[in-house]
């Protein structure tokens, strides 16, 4: 296991340490994966990302990706009380 982050939105993710673990990525949102794409580059990519590319993505298709913003999450969850 080893944090990174990802290339298309650029959050924190976990990686994986073994294949295994790639089919129990449903109950893990914040981890992501080593995708080799077939122009022979590869990307880090979380799994909202992975599902945002077409099916054979290329590097421009990871660029377009929106950057992950922690505080528009923060937002959605505002608490007065915490401050
Ligand atoms: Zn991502």
């Amino acid at each position: 296991m080893a944090k990174e982050s990802c290339d298309g939105c650029g959050r924190t993710i976990t990686v994986a340490g073994g294949i295994a673990n790639i089919w129990s990525f449903s109950n893990q949102p914040s981890t992501g994966i080593m995708l080799e794409f077939e122009d022979g580059s590869d990307h880090l990519l979380c799994y909202p990302c992975i599902e945002q590319l077409p099916d054979d993505p290329s590097e421009a298709d990871v660029a377009a990706l929106e950057e992950y913003d922690p505080e528009a999450d923060a937002d959605t969850d505002a608490d007065t009380s915490e401050n």
